[in-house]
This record gives C-alpha cells, structure tokens and sequence, in this order.
C-alpha cells in the first residue's frame, strides 16, 4: 500500500502511474496489455454458425462462386466454403441458417473517408474550391469537436455499415480539436466495423498557395502530432481498429511533418497515409516548388513503400505509376468524391496494368455527398467508359472485386480480409436477391453494381458477429443517430457563422 499524501506528492511529480505500478500488481498488468508492443486487445468474435442454401461469391484467388452453396463460421473466422453438395456431415449442435438463394459474399472494403464529416453533406454542393478554403473547411474544423464529431462518424459508420462496408479507412483532422479523435473512435469501437483510423497532421506555413496554405491555430507540430497518434494507439488500438499517423499532403506539410509520421508508423508497424496528387492544381504547384509531381517528393522523402496507402492519386505520370507498383504502395481510388470537386478521372487501367494495389473509397460526406459504396464501384466503371469513350471498359465483377479483395491489398490486409477463404476473417454480408431493382436473377452480379441498391444489404457480419442483421444495426439506432447528426450540423455551422448559408442559397420560395 501507498499513502495518499505519497501519491499527491508523486501525482504532483508525474511520477503517480510509477508508484501505482509498483504498489499494485494488477494495475501494472492493466498497463502492461495496453503498452504497445505487447499485442493489441481483442475484441468479442462469434462462435460458430453454418449459413446454407446461399450464392456464395468467395473473391478467392480462382474466384470460385457457388449458385448453391456455404459458409462454415467459427470462432470469428472463416472455417470452411463450398458448394452444397460438398458440405458432409455437420457435427451435431452446430448452429445452421440456411439462406434460400440470398447472395453471400465478402464484407465491402472502403479505403477512405472521413467520419467526422458525415453530417457535412450537401453544406458545399458546387462551393467552388477556394470559398471551401476559406467559408467551408477552416470554420467548420472549428466546431468540430469531441461531441459533433462522434455525432458525424455514427452517421456515416451507419451509413456505412448498412450498405455492406465491413473495413474501412478513415482520415481525422486533430490538430484543432485533438479530443476530437476520441469521439470518433468512440463511435467506431460501438459500431464494430474494422478500421484504420488515420490521426491527420498538417503545418505548411507557405503562404505562396492559398489552396496548401494552413492557417495558424490549425498547425500541429511534428512532435506533438506523434505524440497524439500514439496516446490514441494506447487508448484504443485492437485487433479490429487500428490508429495510424497521416501527414495530410506534401504542400500542406513540411517534410519534417512528412518524415515524423512516418517514422511513427515505422516505430508501430501500422500503416502511413497521405492525400497525394488530388488535383491539377497540387501537381502544377508540387512541380513548380519541387521540380516534380508529389509522388515523386514522396520518394525522394523515403516514405512510399508498402505500409503507404494513397488517397486520390489522380495526376500522375507513367514513371509515378511504376514507382507506385514497385514500392507496393496502396492507393484508394475516390471516383465520386474527385467528380465532385471536377479534380479529374484518375488514370485506373494504367494502374491496374502496372499491378498497383488500388481499391475505392467514397471519402468523407463532405464531398460525396454519401457514403453509398456500391455507387463509387459503379462510377468507378462509368468515369472511365465516358472519358475514354471506350464502353468495352471494366465491368461489374472488377468493380466488386476493387472493392473487396483490391481495398484488401490497398490496406496491406489481404491476408486477413477481402474474400471468403478457411482462415481468414468471418467478415461477409448477405444480399436480398429478391429485390426489384436485382430482378432478373440472370444478370444478378451486372445488377449488382450497375443497377445499384445498397440497401439490398440485408446482414453484415464481423469477426463472425452479426452487426447488422435484417438492415437494422445492433448498436446504432437510427433515429437516434440522425437526431444527433442534424443537431452537430445545426452546432457547427452557428459556429461556423453559416447559420442562414443553407436556405440563403436556394432559389426556391421558401415559406
Ligand atoms: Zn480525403
């Protein structure tokens, strides 16, 4: 024991958590299991279940698809997939659900967005750019704290979930409000969705580009911004979320910045993320002040390399896109997100030629408006049929594909996700296949994807637990959710003094 004058003393100190160590055997084990390097915590998995009587499609490396077939879960794995008539006895006391020709497949993988903007959509439909700068982003950081935070990201977790997504990567900006950070990952712990949560740094001073330029009061400082992505990874790493360092871009960042977030990903083995080559105008200004595109930069920086993953990557030259696939970097494809803001149609066939690991992302609400997943797989297609002019382009099976076992790679955890395979997570949905927009069954995999009904999505599994079952989430409920979502609106835009922005820009008689 300790007395309690010797614990103020040592408080006072900042030695207490020492003391209390030493005094007490079991707080020092509490510690001890959330230090890093010692395994991160798990989470509960779901034991064991048998669905049956399913089209099952696997993504597996042949990509086997059953028109009759299962999926054997155990322990919050995949224990074995099939057809039907390959199943055998089943020991008995083995739960079953058999399935009547619903669709199986693997849970969606969105490589990026960010949650705390999921009650932003619609505030900039056809803002242009530099109003977003200067009316939209900066003000808006300023409301954004731990509360509305936690508001927007269960709005788009719910969003998310419920149309399948069962992995996802998600970029926060913490350098205003870092307690902000632990809304989000609140909300993303009751939601039970895997994810990489990037803690997002920025402090470019440059002043020269107003579009790069950050203004004092949102600039972290390298140290300070490393020490944040650890006391988070402390605080909430698992073997479902990981919290990862992001520098938000090479002109909004300075190289220190850069090289400091990375060399915190170095130290935990997670991944780097960075927005890079988002628009004409960042690849005119990275070449103007560099003397080449910001791909480049990132390599002459040492930080592209295969726990790098990409948002965007729209403006690229065919030597970046080589450099891409030789250091295994990731990259998210944002299709509707870079529409949005007209950044451009990112090179897609040239980077899946050069083998690069790419999967989707829908990006924050902000700029989607959504967070729909099955739309980003069929604009994906889309984009490039009409700029290219070449409707043989893609298909609807490569767009599922880049958004399971492609986002899988991307995020480097392939081995873990994005197919139905023994041993790799139970994380799967089942699709409705009797919903009128999937009629016929013959062109079912082309519905899928080009007639487009994420609320087909009747269940969602992860770690083999049923999350979402029949559409309804069993943590976030929904009227509750949007309620929370329309008030932290309704708080940052007063703050943000764009309380009459949103009527004051229709055209329409309101009365
Ligand atoms: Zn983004």
């Amino acid at each position: 024991m300790i007395d309690r004058k010797q614990f103020l003393r040592a408080l006072a100190a900042g030695t207490a958590a020492g003391i209390v160590a030493r005094a007490s055997p079991a707080i020092a084990a509490a510690q001890a299991v959330a230090a890093p390097g010692r395994g991160p915590r798990r989470t509960p998995k779901g034991g064991e279940l048998l669905l049956t009587d399913a089209i099952v499609v696997t993504m597996d490396a042949e990509r086997r698809a059953f028109r009759s077939g299962f999926v054997w879960l155990r322990d919050g794995r995949v224990h074995r997939v099939g057809a039907m008539r390959e199943l055998g006895a089943v020991p008995y006391g083995v739960a079953r659900r058999a399935l009547d020709g619903q669709l199986v497949m693997p849970g969606l993988v969105n490589c990026h967005t960010h949650l705390s903007n999921g009650m932003l959509r619609g505030v900039y439909d056809e803002m242009p750019l530099e109003t977003w700068f200067s009316k939209g982003m900066w003000p808006v950081l300023d409301g954004l704290d731990r509360r509305n935070g936690e508001a927007a990201a269960e709005l788009a977790l719910l969003e998310l979930m419920s149309m399948g997504v069962t992995t996802t990567a998600t970029g926060e900006i913490g350098s205003r409000h870092p307690e902000m950070l632990d809304g989000v990952l609140g909300a993303v712990e009751r939601s039970g969705i895997r994810a990489q949560v990037s803690r997002i740094a920025m402090d470019s001073a440059d002043p020269t580009n107003a579009a790069q330029f950050i203004p004092e009061g949102y600039r972290d400082t390298p140290a300070f911004a490393a020490d944040e992505v650890r006391r988070l990874k402390r605080r909430y790493d698992s073997d479902r979320v990981t919290v990862t360092p992001e520098a938000l871009g090479v002109l909004r960042c300075t190289p220190e910045m850069v090289q400091a977030m990375h060399a915190v990903a170095v130290e935990h083995g997670c991944l780097f993320t960075m927005h890079a080559a988002s628009s004409q105008d960042e690849r005119d200004a990275s070449r103007k002040r560099f003397g080449h595109g910001s791909i480049t930069e990132l390599e002459r920086l040492g930080v592209l390399g295969p726990r790098t993953l990409l948002a965007h990557a729209i403006w690229l030259d065919d030597a970046e896109i080589a450099l891409l696939a030789a250091r295994g970097t990731g990259l998210s494809h944002n299709p509707v997100s870079n529409a949005y803001y007209a950044s451009g149609v990112a090179r897609l066939p040239e980077l899946l030629k050069a083998g690069v690991r790419v999967g989707l992302g829908v990006d924050g609400a902000s700029t989607n408006n959504g967070q729909n997943v099955w739309e980003t797989m069929k604009m994906a297609m889309l984009f490039q049929k009409q700029q290219r002019e070449d409707p043989g382009f893609g298909s609807a099976e490569l767009a599922l594909e880049l958004m399971t076992v492609g986002g899988a790679r991307a995020l480097h955890l392939e081995e873990e996700v994005g197919s139905l395979e023994a041993g790799k997570r139970a994380d799967l949905i089942v699709i409705d296949t009797g919903r009128v927009s999937l009629a016929p069954a013959q062109t079912l995999v082309s519905n899928l994807v080009y007639s487009n009904d994420p609320w087909a999505v009747r269940d969602v599994y992860v770690d083999g637990e049923r999350i979402v079952a029949g559409g309804v989430h069993r943590a976030l409920d929904r009227p509750t959710v949007v309620r929370g979502a329309t008030g932290a609106l309704d708080r940052v835009l007063n703050k943000a003094g764009l309380e009459g922005y949103i009527e004051g820009r229709s055209r329409w008689s309101w009365r």
